[in-house]
């Protein structure tokens, strides 16, 4: 058999080859399902020849969907891995060019390599760049070229012979709402499986696959602090945990300690929290504008803590002495009851929505006061990141709390089964981020000079109290004024 190599000077840049990617499904841990249902693909792929004797064959297409950094690539790669096969990636975007007929010669290029290794694997991520559906309005341009490349996909896929299992398409997606209803037809991606957050356990079943080559103290101390730090990350990707043991064992060499401990953990936790690719660590040396833009959020964070107060999570202080994209407000959480009743499982849902809406708002609030503040054509990333997380927190308000007009929460594996979620989703979403926008805007209206004394208060010394934002708020004259027009 020829190893890649021989692939030589006509590998196109765009793609990129692998002869074993080494990936194995040990490496991907939470939502088993998922891996059994890829481990009888791979079953599948291995022996050929005894399913399509039984009239089995594998799929053409697997179609992966769910948050960025879920394990997607991860999955493909291990199932390559595992199939002991040659893997060929590209990103839908590789094939959006202006230039006509460059989408579906690289397409055509993709396919051709990957045959001329079959049987191989061949993983297109972000497919929805290429595979959005066709008619719709022409975002960015290049309509036409995508159409072209999209076309090219199809007759790629229809040319595989269902027989002769050579090659395996898998695509991966956070936008399975906007692909073209084609290469979802019966012989294309007709396998699609969600890849979605993991669960408490299965976080925990992370952090532990990433600790593999870290040092703990001893098991158990590694498995009571891995089960602490997975308790406290709800909504974390995978990515994330990964992020946090990489950054507790950066931490640790730095202390020149031997182990990882609890300190570092949670250190790399906190940091995790609030980090975004800022390229800026916590330093005493805060540029004044971005001083004058944390003194903002954090005063109309702590406005809105006052205006819809959260009787589970009384708030400490606040300050600007460190750069996080999450605002700085701290809380104390009321330890929940042991014993729950009938009636206390009612009052955790009616708290489950209210403490989500909550979260939506404070994070709503940060975009909101920097528009105002600065303009629209000055936001930077707080207010990027307070979006992208403000409408994840949305997202979960309505799959999670039941608090929708759907009537009905939603377990997020189920969620395949509802027609046309990801549309009435989208929709619900946009509501809600609509609704907490206004009402962070006429709040911070009617409260501007309160927002502007806690401003100057924490520019002046850094922090602020709850006792002392309190009084602020209540003593505050109240105006219908905005506070951009100083
Ligand atoms: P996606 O393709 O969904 O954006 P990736 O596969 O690129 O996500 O995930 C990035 C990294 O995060 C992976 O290489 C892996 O180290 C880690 N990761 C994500 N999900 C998991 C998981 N379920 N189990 C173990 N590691 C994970």
């Amino acid at each position: 058999s020829h190893s890649l190599g021989s692939l030589g000077q006509s590998r196109a840049k765009f793609i990129s080859a692998e002869e074993r990617t080494g990936v194995t499904f040990d490496d991907f841990a939470g939502q088993e399902y998922i891996k059994k249902e890829l481990q009888e693909i791979v079953r599948i792929l291995k022996n050929d020849e005894e399913f399509q004797d039984k009239g089995i064959y594998c799929p053409k297409g697997v179609l992966l969907h769910g948050p960025p950094g879920t394990g997607k690539t991860l999955l493909a790669k291990a199932i390559a891995g595992e199939a002991g096969l040659p893997f060929f990636a590209a990103n839908g975007t590789d094939f959006v060019e202006m230039f006509v007929g460059v989408a579906a010669a690289r397409v055509k290029d993709l396919f051709g390599n990957a045959r001329s290794f079959s049987p191989s694997i061949i993983f297109i991520d972000e497919i929805d760049a290429i595979g959005s559906k066709r008619g719709g309005p022409d975002i960015g341009g290049g309509g036409a070229e995508r159409e072209q490349g999209l076309l090219q996909i199809l007759t790629e896929m229809d040319g595989f012979k269902v027989s002769t299992a050579q090659v395996l398409v898998i695509g991966a997606t956070n936008r399975l709402d906007i692909l073209d209803p084609a290469l979802l037809r019966k012989g294309r991606f007709d396998k699609i499986i969600r890849v979605g957050l993991p669960s408490e356990d299965g976080r925990f079943a992370i952090l532990k696959v990433h600790a593999r080559n870290k040092f703990f103290r001893s098991e158990e101390e590694k498995d009571t602090l891995l089960k602490e730090i997975a308790e406290q990350t709800e909504d974390f990707t995978g990515a994330e945990l990964q992020n946090i043991l990489n950054e507790a064992g950066i931490l640790t060499a730095r202390k020149d300690l031997d182990y990882i401990g609890r300190d570092e953990l949670l250190e790399a936790l906190k940091r995790q929290k609030g980090t975004f690719e800022t390229g800026q660590e916590d330093s005493t040396e805060i540029p004044e504008e971005l001083k004058l833009r944390l003194a903002y959020r954090e005063a109309a964070v702590a406005i809105l803590a006052c205006y819809f107060p959260e009787p589970h999570r009384p708030f400490v202080e606040t300050d600007i002495n460190s750069i996080r994209s999450q605002p700085n407000m701290r809380y104390t959480e009321v330890p929940g009851q042991v014993f729950a009743r009938k009636s206390d499982y009612v009052n955790s849902i009616v708290r489950a929505c209210a403490r989500k809406l909550f979260e939506l708002q404070i994070l709503a609030v940060a975009r909101v006061i920097e528009e105002e503040m600065f303009g629209i054509d000055n936001l930077c990333w707080i207010s990027a990141k307070a979006t992208l997380e403000a409408s994840r927190r949305a997202e979960l308000l309505i799959l999670q709390t039941g608090m929708t007009a759907f009537g009905k929460a939603y377990y997020k594996s189920y969620s395949d089964l509802v027609p046309n979620l990801a549309v009435k989703l989208e929709a619900l979403r946009d509501e809600y981020m609509r609704y907490a926008t206004e009402k962070c805007s006429s709040v911070l209206k009617e409260y501007h000079l309160a927002v502007e004394t806690i401003t100057d208060i924490l520019l002046e010394k850094g922090k602020i109290q709850a006792e002392e934002i309190w009084d602020i708020y209540k003593s505050a004259p109240r105006v219908a004024k905005p506070p951009v027009s100083s």
